[in-house]
Protein backbone atom coordinates (compact mmCIF):
# COMPACT_ATOMS: atom_id res chain seq x y z
CA UNK A 1 0.00 0.00 0.00
CA UNK A 2 1.50 3.62 -1.04
CA UNK A 3 0.22 6.39 0.75
CA UNK A 4 0.07 9.55 -1.25
CA UNK A 5 0.46 13.65 -0.59
CA UNK A 6 -1.55 15.48 -2.70
CA UNK A 7 -1.04 18.72 -3.45
CA UNK A 8 -3.99 20.57 -5.04
CA UNK A 9 -6.63 18.08 -4.39
CA UNK A 10 -9.58 20.31 -5.30
CA UNK A 11 -8.53 21.19 -8.65
CA UNK A 12 -8.65 19.16 -11.74
CA UNK A 13 -5.61 16.99 -11.64
CA UNK A 14 -6.49 16.50 -7.96
CA UNK A 15 -9.80 15.23 -8.59
CA UNK A 16 -8.64 12.74 -11.02
CA UNK A 17 -6.21 11.70 -8.94
CA UNK A 18 -8.51 11.03 -6.09
CA UNK A 19 -10.77 8.91 -8.97
CA UNK A 20 -7.94 6.71 -9.83
CA UNK A 21 -6.75 6.02 -5.96
CA UNK A 22 -10.20 5.23 -5.37
CA UNK A 23 -10.54 2.83 -8.91
CA UNK A 24 -7.23 1.06 -7.04
CA UNK A 25 -7.81 1.62 -3.48
CA UNK A 26 -6.09 -2.17 -2.64
CA UNK A 27 -2.87 -0.24 -3.85
CA UNK A 28 -3.14 3.58 -2.75
CA UNK A 29 -4.53 5.59 0.90
CA UNK A 30 -4.14 9.06 0.98
CA UNK A 31 -2.23 10.69 3.62
CA UNK A 32 -1.68 14.23 3.24
CA UNK A 33 -4.82 16.63 1.11
CA UNK A 34 -3.98 20.41 0.44
CA UNK A 35 -5.94 22.79 -1.38
CA UNK A 36 -6.61 26.80 -1.53
CA UNK A 37 -10.40 28.09 -0.45
CA UNK A 38 -12.33 24.83 -2.06
CA UNK A 39 -13.76 24.48 1.76
CA UNK A 40 -16.83 21.95 0.80
CA UNK A 41 -14.97 19.83 -1.56
CA UNK A 42 -12.53 19.65 0.45
CA UNK A 43 -14.85 18.27 3.54
CA UNK A 44 -16.31 15.66 1.30
CA UNK A 45 -12.48 15.03 0.42
CA UNK A 46 -11.91 14.02 4.20
CA UNK A 47 -14.87 12.06 4.31
CA UNK A 48 -14.26 10.13 2.05
CA UNK A 49 -10.28 9.66 1.88
CA UNK A 50 -9.73 9.96 5.65
CA UNK A 51 -6.35 11.77 5.35
CA UNK A 52 -3.48 12.36 8.52
CA UNK A 53 -3.17 16.02 7.94
CA UNK A 54 -4.66 19.19 5.48
CA UNK A 55 -3.70 22.47 4.73
CA UNK A 56 -5.18 25.03 3.42
CA UNK A 57 -3.88 28.39 1.76
CA UNK A 58 -6.57 30.30 2.74
CA UNK A 59 -6.57 30.74 6.90
CA UNK A 60 -9.96 31.48 7.15
CA UNK A 61 -10.95 28.42 5.08
CA UNK A 62 -8.38 26.05 6.86
CA UNK A 63 -10.45 27.47 10.47
CA UNK A 64 -13.80 26.84 8.57
CA UNK A 65 -12.58 23.21 7.84
CA UNK A 66 -11.30 22.70 11.28
CA UNK A 67 -14.40 23.37 12.95
CA UNK A 68 -16.37 20.80 10.41
CA UNK A 69 -14.03 18.16 11.46
CA UNK A 70 -14.06 18.60 14.77
CA UNK A 71 -17.74 18.40 14.89
CA UNK A 72 -17.68 15.14 12.92
CA UNK A 73 -15.42 13.97 15.34
CA UNK A 74 -12.55 13.38 12.39
CA UNK A 75 -8.95 13.10 13.77
CA UNK A 76 -6.90 14.87 11.39
CA UNK A 77 -4.71 18.05 11.70
CA UNK A 78 -5.25 20.80 9.72
CA UNK A 79 -3.08 23.54 8.84
CA UNK A 80 -3.42 27.15 7.45
CA UNK A 81 -1.90 29.67 4.81
CA UNK A 82 1.44 29.12 2.86
CA UNK A 83 3.90 27.86 5.66
CA UNK A 84 0.91 25.52 6.52
CA UNK A 85 0.96 23.95 3.31
CA UNK A 86 4.93 23.64 4.06
CA UNK A 87 4.09 22.15 7.48
CA UNK A 88 1.67 19.58 6.00
CA UNK A 89 4.16 18.33 3.39
CA UNK A 90 7.08 17.93 6.38
CA UNK A 91 4.80 16.68 9.12
CA UNK A 92 3.50 12.39 8.12
CA UNK A 93 5.38 10.14 6.35
CA UNK A 94 4.09 9.22 2.78
CA UNK A 95 4.94 7.28 -0.43
CA UNK A 96 4.43 9.56 -3.25
CA UNK A 97 3.70 13.16 -3.60
CA UNK A 98 1.37 14.34 -6.43
CA UNK A 99 2.28 18.51 -7.15
CA UNK A 100 -0.97 19.45 -8.39
CA UNK A 101 -1.04 22.99 -7.10
CA UNK A 102 -1.41 25.45 -10.15
CA UNK A 103 1.66 27.83 -10.67
CA UNK A 104 4.02 29.59 -8.85
CA UNK A 105 2.24 29.15 -5.52
CA UNK A 106 3.27 25.40 -5.92
CA UNK A 107 6.96 25.86 -5.76
CA UNK A 108 8.21 25.74 -2.29
CA UNK A 109 5.63 23.03 -1.00
CA UNK A 110 6.95 20.32 -4.30
CA UNK A 111 10.23 21.68 -3.63
CA UNK A 112 10.29 20.61 0.14
CA UNK A 113 8.37 17.27 -0.91
CA UNK A 114 11.59 16.63 -3.08
CA UNK A 115 13.69 16.70 -0.40
CA UNK A 116 12.17 13.80 1.34
CA UNK A 117 13.02 11.85 -1.06
CA UNK A 118 10.47 10.66 -2.32
CA UNK A 119 8.33 9.66 -5.85
CA UNK A 120 7.65 13.31 -7.26
CA UNK A 121 4.55 13.32 -9.66
CA UNK A 122 4.63 16.76 -11.58
CA UNK A 123 1.26 18.49 -12.78
CA UNK A 124 2.86 21.82 -11.54
CA UNK A 125 4.84 22.79 -14.83
CA UNK A 126 4.95 26.20 -13.48
CA UNK A 127 7.39 24.99 -10.52
CA UNK A 128 9.71 23.33 -12.75
CA UNK A 129 9.64 26.63 -15.42
CA UNK A 130 10.68 28.50 -12.99
CA UNK A 131 13.41 27.03 -10.94
CA UNK A 132 14.44 24.02 -13.60
CA UNK A 133 18.26 23.71 -12.06
CA UNK A 134 17.98 23.81 -8.97
CA UNK A 135 14.73 21.50 -8.83
CA UNK A 136 16.46 18.99 -10.81
CA UNK A 137 19.59 18.93 -9.03
CA UNK A 138 17.29 18.87 -5.10
CA UNK A 139 15.69 15.77 -7.60
CA UNK A 140 19.26 14.04 -8.07
CA UNK A 141 20.67 15.21 -4.61
CA UNK A 142 17.69 13.91 -2.99
CA UNK A 143 17.32 10.51 -4.87
CA UNK A 144 13.78 11.73 -5.53
CA UNK A 145 11.99 9.32 -8.28
CA UNK A 146 10.58 12.19 -11.01
CA UNK A 147 7.93 11.57 -13.31
CA UNK A 148 5.85 13.57 -15.62
CA UNK A 149 1.90 13.65 -15.26
CA UNK A 150 2.09 16.27 -17.91
CA UNK A 151 0.53 14.11 -21.12
CA UNK A 152 2.84 15.21 -23.24
CA UNK A 153 5.97 14.38 -21.27
CA UNK A 154 4.44 11.77 -19.81
CA UNK A 155 4.40 10.33 -23.61
CA UNK A 156 7.44 11.08 -24.14
CA UNK A 157 8.36 9.47 -21.37
CA UNK A 158 6.54 6.16 -22.14
CA UNK A 159 8.26 6.33 -25.60
CA UNK A 160 11.77 6.53 -24.07
CA UNK A 161 13.90 3.96 -22.72
CA UNK A 162 13.29 3.39 -18.81
CA UNK A 163 14.47 5.94 -15.91
CA UNK A 164 15.17 8.78 -19.06
CA UNK A 165 14.39 11.69 -16.94
CA UNK A 166 17.42 13.92 -16.37
CA UNK A 167 19.47 11.85 -18.27
CA UNK A 168 21.18 13.12 -21.45
CA UNK A 169 18.07 12.44 -24.21
CA UNK A 170 20.23 13.56 -26.98
CA UNK A 171 22.92 11.01 -26.48
CA UNK A 172 20.82 7.85 -26.50
CA UNK A 173 19.98 8.18 -30.04
CA UNK A 174 16.89 10.46 -29.99
CA UNK A 175 16.89 12.87 -32.74
CA UNK A 176 13.56 15.03 -31.71
CA UNK A 177 11.12 15.65 -28.95
CA UNK A 178 7.60 16.22 -30.60
CA UNK A 179 5.06 17.98 -28.51
CA UNK A 180 2.14 17.88 -30.24
CA UNK A 181 -0.68 20.44 -29.29
CA UNK A 182 -4.67 20.73 -30.04
CA UNK A 183 -3.91 24.49 -31.00
CA UNK A 184 -7.37 25.30 -28.15
CA UNK A 185 -10.36 26.38 -29.12
CA UNK A 186 -9.27 29.21 -31.55
CA UNK A 187 -6.84 27.37 -33.58
CA UNK A 188 -7.71 28.15 -37.50
CA UNK A 189 -9.95 31.48 -36.48
CA UNK A 190 -8.74 34.63 -38.21
CA UNK A 191 -6.39 37.08 -36.11
CA UNK A 192 -8.79 39.36 -35.54
CA UNK A 193 -11.12 37.20 -33.86
CA UNK A 194 -9.22 37.42 -30.55
CA UNK A 195 -9.58 40.94 -30.16
CA UNK A 196 -13.17 39.82 -28.47
CA UNK A 197 -13.00 36.53 -27.07
CA UNK A 198 -13.88 35.79 -23.44
CA UNK A 199 -12.73 34.15 -21.01
CA UNK A 200 -15.96 31.41 -21.20
CA UNK A 201 -14.60 30.92 -24.56
CA UNK A 202 -11.02 30.64 -23.68
CA UNK A 203 -11.83 28.06 -21.09
CA UNK A 204 -14.33 26.11 -23.68
CA UNK A 205 -11.53 23.80 -24.50
CA UNK A 206 -12.39 21.24 -27.61
CA UNK A 207 -10.92 17.93 -25.98
CA UNK A 208 -9.16 18.41 -22.82
CA UNK A 209 -11.25 19.50 -18.87
CA UNK A 210 -8.93 21.34 -17.52
CA UNK A 211 -8.44 24.24 -14.71
CA UNK A 212 -8.93 27.73 -16.00
CA UNK A 213 -5.76 29.17 -16.16
CA UNK A 214 -3.83 26.25 -17.81
CA UNK A 215 -7.10 26.40 -20.13
CA UNK A 216 -6.60 30.03 -21.03
CA UNK A 217 -2.74 28.88 -21.47
CA UNK A 218 -3.62 26.26 -24.02
CA UNK A 219 -5.60 29.06 -25.94
CA UNK A 220 -2.80 31.48 -26.15
CA UNK A 221 -0.31 28.46 -26.99
CA UNK A 222 1.99 29.55 -23.82
CA UNK A 223 1.02 26.11 -22.38
CA UNK A 224 3.21 24.62 -25.26
CA UNK A 225 5.86 26.84 -24.58
CA UNK A 226 6.14 26.03 -21.16
CA UNK A 227 5.98 22.70 -22.09
CA UNK A 228 9.40 22.87 -24.19
CA UNK A 229 10.82 24.34 -21.10
CA UNK A 230 9.21 21.64 -18.72
CA UNK A 231 11.21 19.35 -22.10
CA UNK A 232 14.10 20.95 -21.31
CA UNK A 233 15.01 20.20 -18.35
CA UNK A 234 13.03 16.54 -17.89
CA UNK A 235 14.73 14.78 -20.88
CA UNK A 236 17.66 17.16 -20.86
CA UNK A 237 17.10 17.90 -24.71
CA UNK A 238 18.22 21.22 -26.45
CA UNK A 239 15.38 23.58 -27.56
CA UNK A 240 16.60 23.10 -31.48
CA UNK A 241 15.18 19.28 -31.10
CA UNK A 242 12.07 20.34 -29.38
CA UNK A 243 9.61 20.94 -31.84
CA UNK A 244 5.62 21.47 -32.04
CA UNK A 245 2.80 20.04 -34.13
CA UNK A 246 -0.68 20.86 -33.70
CA UNK A 247 -2.82 17.68 -33.70
CA UNK A 248 -5.68 19.06 -33.25
CA UNK A 249 -7.64 15.59 -32.28
CA UNK A 250 -5.24 15.69 -28.97
CA UNK A 251 -5.28 11.71 -29.42
CA UNK A 252 -1.28 11.37 -29.96
CA UNK A 253 -0.16 12.79 -26.69
CA UNK A 254 3.87 13.41 -27.65
CA UNK A 255 6.31 11.25 -30.02
CA UNK A 256 10.32 10.88 -30.14
CA UNK A 257 12.10 11.05 -33.16
CA UNK A 258 14.98 8.80 -33.63
CA UNK A 259 18.13 8.52 -35.22
CA UNK A 260 17.18 5.24 -37.12
CA UNK A 261 14.12 6.76 -38.29
CA UNK A 262 11.66 4.97 -36.14
CA UNK A 263 9.04 7.23 -34.35
CA UNK A 264 7.41 6.23 -31.19
CA UNK A 265 3.96 7.99 -30.16
CA UNK A 266 1.17 7.41 -27.25
CA UNK A 267 -1.96 7.43 -27.92
CA UNK A 268 -4.74 7.44 -25.95
CA UNK A 269 -8.45 9.43 -24.69
CA UNK A 270 -7.42 12.89 -23.58
CA UNK A 271 -7.96 11.91 -20.57
CA UNK A 272 -5.47 12.69 -17.40
CA UNK A 273 -6.38 9.62 -15.33
CA UNK A 274 -4.40 7.94 -17.77
CA UNK A 275 -0.90 9.50 -17.28
CA UNK A 276 -1.64 9.87 -13.36
CA UNK A 277 -3.04 6.21 -13.32
CA UNK A 278 0.63 5.20 -15.17
CA UNK A 279 2.68 7.70 -12.89
CA UNK A 280 1.35 5.97 -9.73
CA UNK A 281 1.59 2.58 -11.09
CA UNK A 282 4.84 2.69 -12.77
CA UNK A 283 6.84 0.77 -13.86
CA UNK A 284 3.82 -1.46 -13.24
CA UNK A 285 0.54 -0.98 -15.06
CA UNK A 286 -3.25 -0.10 -13.38
CA UNK A 287 -6.87 0.85 -14.24
CA UNK A 288 -7.53 3.99 -14.76
CA UNK A 289 -11.32 3.62 -15.44
CA UNK A 290 -9.90 5.47 -19.12
CA UNK A 291 -11.79 3.24 -22.58
CA UNK A 292 -9.49 2.23 -24.94
CA UNK A 293 -9.01 3.81 -28.31
CA UNK A 294 -11.62 2.66 -30.45
CA UNK A 295 -9.92 2.78 -34.03
CA UNK A 296 -12.66 2.00 -36.14
CA UNK A 297 -14.39 5.29 -34.52
CA UNK A 298 -11.44 7.54 -34.56
CA UNK A 299 -11.69 10.49 -36.50
CA UNK A 300 -8.83 11.48 -38.90
CA UNK A 301 -5.89 12.31 -37.49
CA UNK A 302 -4.17 15.74 -38.24
CA UNK A 303 -1.27 17.26 -38.02
CA UNK A 304 0.06 21.43 -39.13
CA UNK A 305 2.47 23.80 -37.98
CA UNK A 306 1.70 26.38 -35.24
CA UNK A 307 1.45 29.55 -36.85
CA UNK A 308 3.61 32.12 -34.85
CA UNK A 309 1.91 35.22 -35.74
CA UNK A 310 -0.86 33.94 -34.23
CA UNK A 311 0.80 32.43 -31.06
CA UNK A 312 2.74 34.84 -29.85
CA UNK A 313 3.27 33.04 -26.69
CA UNK A 314 4.88 30.39 -27.83
CA UNK A 315 7.86 32.40 -29.40
CA UNK A 316 8.30 34.33 -25.85
CA UNK A 317 8.32 30.35 -24.07
CA UNK A 318 11.12 29.42 -26.32
CA UNK A 319 13.32 32.35 -26.49
CA UNK A 320 12.84 32.85 -22.19
CA UNK A 321 14.07 28.85 -22.61
CA UNK A 322 17.12 29.62 -24.41
CA UNK A 323 17.98 32.42 -22.47
CA UNK A 324 18.02 30.52 -19.23
CA UNK A 325 18.85 32.18 -15.86
CA UNK A 326 15.36 33.47 -14.16
CA UNK A 327 14.23 34.11 -18.04
CA UNK A 328 11.88 31.71 -17.81
CA UNK A 329 10.27 32.68 -14.08
CA UNK A 330 9.86 36.14 -15.06
CA UNK A 331 8.04 34.91 -18.32
CA UNK A 332 6.02 32.53 -16.37
CA UNK A 333 5.66 35.41 -13.61
CA UNK A 334 4.27 37.97 -16.65
CA UNK A 335 1.73 35.08 -17.66
CA UNK A 336 0.06 34.49 -14.55
CA UNK A 337 -0.65 38.33 -13.75
CA UNK A 338 -1.72 38.92 -17.70
CA UNK A 339 -3.77 35.52 -17.65
CA UNK A 340 -5.45 36.22 -13.94
CA UNK A 341 -6.35 40.20 -15.09
CA UNK A 342 -8.10 38.49 -18.71
CA UNK A 343 -10.09 35.81 -16.48
CA UNK A 344 -11.09 38.55 -14.35
CA UNK A 345 -12.33 40.54 -17.78
CA UNK A 346 -9.72 43.25 -16.77
CA UNK A 347 -7.82 42.72 -20.33
CA UNK A 348 -8.21 41.46 -23.83
CA UNK A 349 -6.70 38.49 -24.72
CA UNK A 350 -4.74 39.74 -27.10
CA UNK A 351 -3.44 41.58 -24.42
CA UNK A 352 -1.62 38.57 -22.30
CA UNK A 353 1.19 37.97 -25.12
CA UNK A 354 1.64 41.72 -25.51
CA UNK A 355 2.31 42.26 -21.57
CA UNK A 356 4.38 39.45 -21.18
CA UNK A 357 6.66 40.59 -23.84
CA UNK A 358 6.91 43.86 -22.00
CA UNK A 359 7.81 42.21 -18.93
CA UNK A 360 10.27 40.42 -20.37
CA UNK A 361 11.73 43.22 -22.01
CA UNK A 362 11.64 45.31 -18.97
CA UNK A 363 12.63 42.58 -16.50
CA UNK A 364 16.26 42.10 -16.13
CA UNK A 365 17.12 38.02 -15.91
CA UNK A 366 20.29 37.00 -13.88
CA UNK A 367 21.38 33.37 -13.16
CA UNK A 368 18.91 31.05 -11.16
CA UNK A 369 21.50 30.79 -8.69
CA UNK A 370 19.44 30.45 -5.74
CA UNK A 371 15.65 29.83 -5.00
CA UNK A 372 15.94 34.00 -3.47
CA UNK A 373 16.91 35.21 -6.64
CA UNK A 374 14.03 33.59 -8.29
CA UNK A 375 11.64 34.60 -6.05
CA UNK A 376 12.76 38.29 -6.54
CA UNK A 377 12.59 38.17 -10.14
CA UNK A 378 9.38 36.92 -9.95
CA UNK A 379 7.78 39.35 -8.05
CA UNK A 380 9.81 42.21 -10.09
CA UNK A 381 7.81 40.36 -13.45
CA UNK A 382 4.66 40.71 -11.61
CA UNK A 383 4.67 43.87 -10.31
CA UNK A 384 6.05 45.35 -13.60
CA UNK A 385 3.06 43.34 -15.15
CA UNK A 386 0.83 44.85 -12.90
CA UNK A 387 2.09 48.29 -13.44
CA UNK A 388 2.07 47.52 -17.39
CA UNK A 389 -1.58 46.54 -16.91
CA UNK A 390 -2.56 49.59 -14.92
CA UNK A 391 -3.73 47.06 -11.54
CA UNK A 392 -1.27 47.69 -9.41
P1 LIG B 1 -6.96 23.76 -11.02
O1 LIG B 1 -7.10 25.23 -11.06
O2 LIG B 1 -8.12 22.93 -11.41
O3 LIG B 1 -6.52 23.31 -9.54
C1 LIG B 1 -5.48 23.94 -8.89
C2 LIG B 1 -5.30 23.39 -7.48
O4 LIG B 1 -4.30 24.20 -6.86
C3 LIG B 1 -6.54 23.49 -6.60
O5 LIG B 1 -6.61 22.41 -5.72
C4 LIG B 1 -6.33 24.77 -5.81
O6 LIG B 1 -6.95 24.75 -4.55
C5 LIG B 1 -4.81 24.78 -5.65
N1 LIG B 1 -4.30 26.14 -5.53
C6 LIG B 1 -4.56 27.19 -6.36
N2 LIG B 1 -3.94 28.29 -5.91
C7 LIG B 1 -3.29 27.95 -4.78
C8 LIG B 1 -2.50 28.66 -3.83
N3 LIG B 1 -2.24 29.97 -3.98
N4 LIG B 1 -1.99 27.98 -2.79
C9 LIG B 1 -2.24 26.66 -2.64
N5 LIG B 1 -3.00 25.93 -3.48
C10 LIG B 1 -3.51 26.57 -4.54
O7 LIG B 1 -5.68 23.41 -11.91
P2 LIG B 1 -5.37 22.06 -12.69
O8 LIG B 1 -5.95 22.14 -14.05
O9 LIG B 1 -5.67 20.87 -11.84
O10 LIG B 1 -3.79 22.18 -12.90
C11 LIG B 1 -2.89 21.94 -11.85
C12 LIG B 1 -1.47 21.88 -12.41
O11 LIG B 1 -1.38 20.77 -13.30
C13 LIG B 1 -1.10 23.11 -13.26
O12 LIG B 1 0.23 23.43 -13.06
C14 LIG B 1 -1.33 22.66 -14.69
O13 LIG B 1 -0.49 23.31 -15.61
C15 LIG B 1 -0.96 21.18 -14.58
N6 LIG B 1 -1.61 20.35 -15.59
C16 LIG B 1 -2.96 20.25 -15.62
C17 LIG B 1 -3.58 19.47 -16.59
C18 LIG B 1 -5.09 19.31 -16.61
O14 LIG B 1 -5.60 18.57 -17.45
N7 LIG B 1 -5.85 19.96 -15.74
C19 LIG B 1 -2.81 18.82 -17.54
C20 LIG B 1 -1.43 18.95 -17.48
C21 LIG B 1 -0.83 19.71 -16.50
MG1 LIG C 1 0.17 19.13 -21.38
Amino acid sequence: MKSICLLGSTGSIGQSTLDVITDNSHLFEVSVLTAHKNVDLMIQQCLKFQPKVVAMADSGCAEKLQKHLMSKSLDIEVFAGKEGLIQAVQSVDYDYVMAAIVGAAGLLPTLSAIKSGRRVLLANKEALVMSGQLFMQAIAENNAELLPIDSEHNAIFQCMSENSINKSGCDSGIEKIILTGSGGPFLNKERNYLNNVTPEQACNHPNWSMGQKISVDSATMMNKGLEAIEANWLFSTPFEKIDVVIHPQSIIHSMVSYKDGSVLAQLGQPDMKTPIAHALAWPDRINSGVASLDFFNLSQLTFQPPDATFFPCLKLAYEAGKQGGTCPAILNAANEVAVEAFLEKQIKFTEIAETIEKVLHKVPSGKAESLEKIIEDDLAARQNANQILGLS
